[in-house]
């Protein structure tokens, strides 16, 4: 008898469902093709040399720590300048408040393992990033979208979800959030917004999980202050990662949050991988004590902005003007919006591919509200700088023609 899969797999792999950008991965990884898809960083960026010299430093000088596993929450040294990076962006942790991850990813994957019980909702951005709401619904969560504006997250938007929500007997416990530069929109949450939306979580007990793997790419003026440290309830879990700032091979972020969530992290984390690579960890810790990561993510800062200019400078050419999208101040992402006159964003998209450019359409990133269907992301930071202007001019020359041609516009 042929194995009967669909017996075996257990309830909750039910609500495991692929990203939509996987999908499209195997078309946008042609090398003819220029991809503003995925939202790698630029692989051209990736401090090979120091990365080799510092490992083979490590494994030489202090091999049989950096190859030995590591405790569960992590090397202490780690955790240790993290909580002082941390302290000087004023959001006082100590390194027990601490757990090193796989990557931010991971961490969103444990607090969904710890915080959520089966159909519970999950406040969420409208739009969000796939890999966070796509963790929640792994665990059984239901994301609710909160509408944003140009200032992020709607408070007015946010209350009446929470309202509505109650109303059905379902208590929303967590709202996920990628305050700077968020992923999909490149939007920022403003100072005043942050301070309403805690005062929400604050009224209506809920666990903010803040998520900030693009702060430090922050191309002009400055970011406002992180809900951690504008914590005064222990209700913010903060995740960092390395990913963005030095390279996502190394699969290393953290965790900062209150302690009997960090106490419990620690446990499920015990039994999903023992422990994060202990060579990463030491690496990390390397680069970090030799000022590495400071200057090189400096450098990263120059390099993105000249990527985000040239994207935006590109789409104001080449894009007729009926279709807008934003200019980030620091992060990867573009948001772009189509009138609907044009066809849904997922047919432009199959429309691009023809033309072998890539980007990736609005609706797996939308839990609510229009669905995504005439939004598009449109990712800078890994096509080379040379491929941004060409790939758009293509994209504007098909959008103008579909724009004109009265058999392509949508009905
Ligand atoms: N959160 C957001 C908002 C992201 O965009 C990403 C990466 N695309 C992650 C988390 C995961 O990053 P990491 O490599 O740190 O797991």
């Amino acid at each position: 008898m042929k194995t009967k899969w669909d017996q075996l797999f257990a309830e909750r792999t039910r609500n495991i469902f692929g990203s939509q950008i996987r999908q499209y991965f195997a078309l946008t990884e042609k090398p003819e093709v220029i991809s503003f898809a995925g939202g790698f960083p630029g692989n051209e960026f990736f401090p090979t040399a120091d990365i080799a010299a510092a490992l083979s430093g490590l494994v030489q000088e202090d091999g049989q720590q950096a190859l030995q596993y590591s405790s569960t929450e992590g090397s202490l040294e780690l955790r240790s300048l993290l909580a002082e990076k941390m302290c000087r962006e004023n959001a006082p942790c100590s390194p027990e408040n601490i757990i090193i991850t796989g990557g931010s990813q991971q961490g969103i994957d444990l607090l969904g393992r710890i915080l959520i019980n089966p159909d519970d909702p999950v406040l969420v951005e409208e739009p969000s990033y796939i890999g966070g709401t796509s963790a929640f619904r792994s665990h059984g969560g239901i994301p609710a979208g909160i509408a944003m504006d140009h200032n992020g997250p709607v408070p007015a938007a946010m209350e009446k979800t929470i309202k509505l929500l109650i109303a059905e007997g379902k208590h929303p416990k967590l709202f996920y959030t990628v305050a700077n530069f968020q992923n999909p929109t490149g939007i920022t949450t403003s100072y005043e917004r942050r301070l309403r939306i805690m005062e929400i979580a604050s009224r209506y007990n809920i666990i903010i999980i803040e998520d900030n793997p693009y702060g430090e790419l922050c191309y002009e003026g400055e970011i406002p202050p992180s809900y951690k440290s504008l914590d005064l309830e222990d209700r913010v879990v903060y995740l960092g990662s390395f990913s963005k700032v030095l390279v996502p091979g190394i699969r290393i972020g953290w965790m900062a949050g209150p302690g009997p969530l960090v106490e419990k992290a620690i446990l499920t984390k015990q039994s999903t991988d023992l422990c994060s690579s202990s060579l990463g960890q030491q690496l990390a810790c390397r680069l970090i004590r030799e000022g590495f990561v400071e200057i090189h993510t400096r450098k990263l800062i120059d390099l993105y902005r000249r990527k985000r200019d040239a994207m935006v400078k590109a789409m104001d050419r080449y894009f007729p003007p009926d279709i807008e999208f934003n200019r980030p101040r620091g992060g990867f992402f573009v948001w772009v919006k189509f009138p609907p006159s044009y066809p849904i964003s997922r047919e432009l998209l199959t429309l691009a591919l023809q033309h072998n450019v890539a980007f990736v359409h609005g609706e797996g990133f939308s839990n609510s509200g229009d669905g995504g269907t005439r939004r598009a992301r449109f990712s800078f930071s890994q096509p080379p700088l040379e491929h941004i202007e060409k790939g758009i001019k293509t994209l504007g020359k098909l959008f103008w023609e579909i724009g004109t041609d009265q058999t392509l516009k949508a009905t």
